[in-house]
């Protein structure tokens, strides 16, 4: 008997997944260029479009620094991008730049391009609050705990995407609540689903979207939202640190003034790390004790918590941006400037450009693939190829070493940003095929670091920071991380890595139990309820046997304050 549910179908003609600063930007610009048209055109172009988002409301599971470049912004809303909600202009003189040993700091000078005069410090929650009324005013339907958990193809075209079902117990068996997922078919889908968005990973599957391009690799950013004493810190004042404690690993700390006395402290680790030992949440709280970052914090209060992966390979790990059907914006596509650490106003300007291919194909007859094409060129022509083609050797350099990186983001900037012998570009291997096995002769000379000693004063272990990120699922439904094959983890990664699932998770998510039912004496043990939707598990497990798929609509973190 066919267990698949009746499945209702709803038609919207154009259909954006995800509601982060791509997809609002490009919603917002579609509607807008089409009540234009509408305005003077004879033939007029009705149509319907639509933000799904997985989260419970706008910006809930938006998680990002914010050090803003305002450029898309100024081009999206000219006549009042001032008035978004920024918590402080950054000014030269409250920007420094750090290099940390574990008891001293080094202040640099701040190369050109990161520079950040001009950029304002926000916060991503309350700006992409301050966009979605716009959006809406115009037409556009926000519908939230609406997970897309398929893409639907058929004869190689991109028809519309399947939404989560609700209501289905751990057992797989339906509730009483019960309500299967809809079909929604679309002229176009638009992937703004962040970094290693689900649909697009399956498209990669059936499509290759990769093919002839470096692999999208990632970093891992953690975060904290401070409460400070008045006055200790500056709205707009801007810290970034590199070195300690993160030696040869890809990344660095960034610390950012934030009205009302808050301040931003956050890590990024880059999800290519070699030692299996390596534990980010760890590294992130070891940071906080540096004795120039522990004296800022000192006699304030952390308020929030969270974590979120980020694409880092740049430019040439961009994959085929259009097909048939569909587009790729923002964080899916991977437009992010690694060496600025900035992709808000690459996302926006990208769901921009996906605005006005959408739009031309619509007014030439329908969205055709040949049509849709014009997306790449539209890319290729405007200040994001500028930007990202200026870095596009950036991280690949950082595969050599962390001096290796640093001297290639010099040489980049004195040779158009080609990489040494002068190569317009260098290679990368994914992130999670550099871990080291520990049971080699490498693997065996590399150690833990040293614990941190947890106070819940100024370090957090992982459960006080899960409990500040408010986190919460459904807990009577399938567990959302699926792991293909768990006698590997047990017989093989507990060997060869010693499970580092259990480090890289910043949520407590995956904890390797006793058993005495198991023939090794372990198991692993999913506490999904925990995770905060970072997809690092996706990401950084060294088999790739991790997938994580959408929980039910509305579960997960809760950063609308972030
Ligand atoms: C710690 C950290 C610090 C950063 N600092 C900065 C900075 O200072 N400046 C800067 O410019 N950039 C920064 N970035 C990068 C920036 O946040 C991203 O480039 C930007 O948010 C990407 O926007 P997006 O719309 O592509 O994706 P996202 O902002 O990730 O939004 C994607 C949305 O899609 C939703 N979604 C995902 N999958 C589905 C699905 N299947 N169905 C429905 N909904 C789905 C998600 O819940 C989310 O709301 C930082 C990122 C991090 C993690
Ligand atoms: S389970 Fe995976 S996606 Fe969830 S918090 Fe842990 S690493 Fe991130």
């Amino acid at each position: 008997m066919n267990d698949e549910p009746q499945r209702e179908t709803l038609d919207i003609d154009v259909v954006f997944v995800g509601a982060g600063p791509a997809s609002l930007a490009g919603a917002y610009h579609l509607a807008r260029l089409l009540k234009e048209h509408n305005a003077k055109a004879a033939k007029k172009i009705e149509i319907s479009i639509a933000v799904l988002e997985k989260g419970k409301e706008v910006a809930s599971h938006a998680l990002s620094g914010a050090v803003v470049d305002p450029r898309a912004l100024r081009e999206l809303f000219p006549e009042d991008w001032r008035q978004a909600p920024f918590e402080g202009k950054v000014e030269h003189e409250h920007e420094k730049l750090l290099w940390l040993t574990e008891k001293r700091s080094l202040s640099l000078p701040i190369p050109p391009p990161l520079e950040n005069d001009g950029n304002y410090v926000a916060s991503l929650g309350k700006l992409l609050r301050w966009m979605a009324p716009k959006v809406e005013a115009l037409g556009v339907d926000l519908l939230f705990e609406t997970p897309a958990v398929e893409a639907l193809l058929e004869n190689g075209r991109v028809v519309g995407v399947r939404t989560g079902d609700k209501g289905v117990g751990h057992d797989g068996k339906k509730k009483a609540n019960y309500e299967p997922g809809v079909d929604v078919r679309s002229q176009v889908v638009v992937l703004g689903e962040g970094p290693r968005g689900t649909l697009v990973k399956q498209l990669d599957a059936k499509l290759d979207l990769w093919a002839g391009k470096n692999p999208q690799v990632y970093a891992l950013g953690l975060k904290e939202i401070w409460d400070l004493p008045a006055g200790r810190i500056t709205p707009g004042q801007v810290i970034h640190t590199l070195g300690w404690p993160l030696g040869d690993t890809f990344g660095g700390g960034f610390l950012y003034g934030m009205g009302g006395d808050q301040l931003i402290v956050g890590l990024v680790v880059g999800l290519d790390y070699k030692n299996p030992y390596l534990d980010p949440h760890e590294e992130f709280q070891r940071l906080k004790t540096h004795p120039d970052i522990a004296k800022l914090l000192e006699g304030g209060k952390m308020a929030f918590y969270g974590a979120k992966a980020l694409p880092e390979g740049g430019w040439w790990s961009l994959p085929r941006l259009a097909g048939d059907g569909f587009l790729l914006v923002g964080d899916s596509a991977g437009m992010l400037n690694g060496q600025r650490l900035k992709g808000i106003h690459l996302a926006m300007k990208s769901g921009m450009l996906a605005a006005e291919t959408i739009f031309e194909s619509l007014v030439a007859g329908g969205a055709t693939s040949e049509r849709l094409a014009a997306y790449e060129e539209k890319v290729e022509a405007s200040w994001i190829q500028e930007e990202m083609h200026e870095v596009r050797n950036f991280h690949q350099a950082f595969d050599h070493g962390t001096l290796a990186g640093l001297l290639q983001a010099g040489l980049g900037l004195v040779a158009g940003g080609r990489g040494w012998g002068f190569l317009d570009r260098l290679p990368t291997t994914p992130g999670h095929e550099r871990m080291i096995p520990l049971n080699t002769p490498e693997g065996a000379r590399l150690h833990p670091a040293a614990p941190v000693a947890y106070d819940n004063q100024l370090t957090f272990d992982r459960l006080a920071d899960v409990y500040n990120s408010g986190t919460a699922h459904e807990e009577d439904q399938p567990v959302h991380l699926h792991v293909a094959d768990t006698d590997i983890c047990i017989y093989q990664c507990a060997v060869e890595y010693k499970n580092p699932c259990q480090r890289f998770c910043p949520a407590a998510v995956y904890e390797m139990v006793q058993d005495p039912a198991s023939p090794t004496g372990e198991r692993l043990q999913i506490n999904a309820s925990n995770c905060v939707h970072c997809k690092t598990c996706d990401i950084m497990d060294p088999y790739a046997i991790i997938t994580w798929v959408p929980p039910e609509g509305g579960g997960g973190p809760n950063y609308s304050k972030m």
